[in-house]
């Protein structure tokens, strides 16, 4: 089905051709329609599957076709990485409009972003601690906005955000349009809409907990002494374009990035105790392909979208099976292909269990050829599985195709 048939507004066909996008994605065909309507809606959607555009172009719409003087839209992202995103997928997709976009996030001057607000922005894209503290600075109002978004609400309730989010919805009217964006539809995201949504309309494309398809998923058992050496033997035998590798603590990542600057292989850095400046500069080298690294945390990462990331690679397990949703979310983006590699100490298998227990999968474990391991890799998954998980387990192995999948 062309874009054409949404009915979207012509000037935003036009910004959607100029994109090279050719059909809308699962996400986008259920949402767009309903946010064109104006009503609420509670989507499902993991990153990668088009869900920015999926709430960026029917808002668009509707500035376009109920013209009213005002600040009128209110994104709020849990990260600052994902602010940028979103602004940079207004400014796209609005590109045949007037409509400014005013970033609202920590790390950089209040001025500009009074600035900015108060010369005529439309739209706000902003992490809820820096709006928060303009708000009650009294700094600008959002008594024009109508149409609100919470933008990876799960994400924002992970990382504390629900009393902030809690007192940014008394300074927004109560007649507006609300659409809440999450990977996983846990409980607490369910609270979140309780109190922010009216009767929304469910659009869920991808079961949750589910990576996309189209990415080949590999563990690669090794004790936690040998992970580094692992790593640079991966990096030099396999062919990696664009490798994103993620550590679970900063101290970790910087620890990582330095040695493998020792062995050859220069990285970026991206993690929270990294100014605004050096964060922007990493992810610009990144993304235009002057560095093929990028080791980041969890956190940091979350919103990262860079096109033809071959490889993600998960230095540590992370702790919970959502995180890995998220990391692994960074490779195969729309329609791509990619693989996600994970390296997986003893003392991690319960951690991959989780993992496995909530995709429903067994990934497969490998070893690399003449790696002088310490003690031989364990190469089959502990017995807990049930048949059903182990052929699931063989799908996952097998599945390289682009696509989506529609629960
Ligand atoms: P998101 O899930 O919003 O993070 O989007 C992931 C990537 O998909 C972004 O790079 C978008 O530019 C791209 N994208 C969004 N919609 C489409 C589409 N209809 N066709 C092709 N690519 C798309």
């Amino acid at each position: 089905m062309p874009f054409q048939k949404l009915g979207l507004h012509p000037d935003l066909i036009r910004a959607v051709k100029a994109l090279g996008y050719v059909e809308p994605t699962p996400i986008q065909r259920e949402a767009i329609p309903l946010g064109m309507q104006g009503v609420d809606v509670m989507g499902c959607a993991q990153t990668g599957s088009g869900k920015t555009a999926a709430f960026v172009l029917p808002i668009l719409h509707r500035l376009l076709t109920h013209p009213k003087p005002g600040l009128r839209v209110l994104v709020l992202v849990p990260t600052r990485e994902l602010a940028d995103q979103v602004q940079s997928m207004f400014r796209e997709c609005g590109r045949f409009t007037h409509f400014r976009v005013a970033m609202v996030i920590g790390g950089v001057g209040y001025h500009d972003q009074i600035r900015a607000v108060k010369e005529g922005a439309q739209i706000m894209v902003a992490t809820p601690g820096r709006l928060l503290d303009h708000l009650t600075q009294r700094a600008f109002n959002l008594t024009h906005v109508d149409h609100l978004v919470l933008d990876e609400a799960d994400r924002m309730f992970d990382m504390g955000f629900l009393p902030d989010i809690r007192s940014i919805l008394s300074y927004v009217p109560h007649e507006r349009t609300t659409l809440l964006f999450s990977a996983t539809l846990v409980p607490e995201v369910e609270r979140i809409a309780a109190f922010a949504l009216k009767n929304p309309q469910r659009v869920e494309i991808a079961r949750p907990g589910t990576t996309a398809e189209g990415i080949s998923q590999v563990l690669y058992p090794v004790v936690q002494s040998q992970k580094m050496d692992l790593l640079v033997t991966l990096l030099k035998t396999t062919e990696m374009r664009s490798v994103l590798i993620f550590c679970r603590t900063k101290f970790g990542a910087d620890r990582l990035a330095h040695f493998l600057e020792t062995q050859g292989h220069p990285a970026e850095v991206l993690h929270s105790n990294r100014t605004q400046g050096q964060r922007t500069t990493a992810m610009t080298n990144f993304r235009k392909g002057r560095s093929r690294i990028l080791v980041a945390t969890d956190i940091a990462a979350r919103g990262i979208d860079v096109h033809g990331i071959s490889h993600v690679i998960n230095y540590d397990v992370p702790l919970h099976p959502e995180d890995y949703v998220h990391r692994v979310g960074r490779t195969a983006r729309a329609y791509g292909v990619g693989d996600a590699i994970t390296l997986m100490d003893t003392e991690e298998q319960a951690a991959v269990t989780a993992i496995e227990r909530f995709l429903g999968v067994v990934f497969p474990r490998a070893m690399v050829p003449d790696f002088p391991y310490r003690y031989p890799p364990r190469l089959v998954a502990p017995k807990y599985m049930t048949p059903w998980q182990r052929q699931a387990g063989r799908r996952a192995k097998f599945s390289r195709r682009p696509g989506f999948r529609r629960s």
